[in-house]
């Protein structure tokens, strides 16, 4: 009966990769109010992943962004989360940028077809 009890209590948040129901200890604070949408567990796994792929794919860091030739100490090693393919290095801008247009063609082209629409009506 006091187990129950306790398990009530205890808020669980579903992680997105597992699927698994866990209490909200085992989720990283991610900035103040949010929490990581993996559990911990695998949060470490992804890391320990993306560790190893950067180092597979390291020959092909020249130091300067493959989209838009930036020059970069810190080249964001970026792949295709749907197929976790390897597909570029990239700098800070190109990789918040292309993630927040939806991280896929249809998002990026999206956004170009809106400029062109734009730069029609003004030339
Ligand atoms: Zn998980
Ligand atoms: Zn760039």
């Amino acid at each position: 009966m006091k187990d129950l009890l306790l398990e009530l209590i205890v808020e669980t948040k579903v992680c997105k990769i597992c699927k698994l129901e866990k209490p909200l200890d085992r989720f990283y604070q991610q900035g103040r109010k949010s929490l990581d949408n993996r559990c911990k567990a695998c949060a470490n796994e992804g890391k320990t992943w993306r560790r190893r792929e950067r180092k597979k794919y390291e020959h092909l860091d020249t130091g300067f962004c493959h989209c838009c030739g930036r020059k970069s100490d810190s080249l964001h090693f970026d792949h295709d989360h749907n197929t976790k393919k390897y597909r570029g290095f990239l700098c800070h801008f190109c990789n918040t940028g292309i993630g927040k247009l939806g991280d896929n063609i249809e998002g990026v082209n999206r956004a170009l077809r809106y400029l062109e629409r734009h730069e029609e009506k003004n030339g």
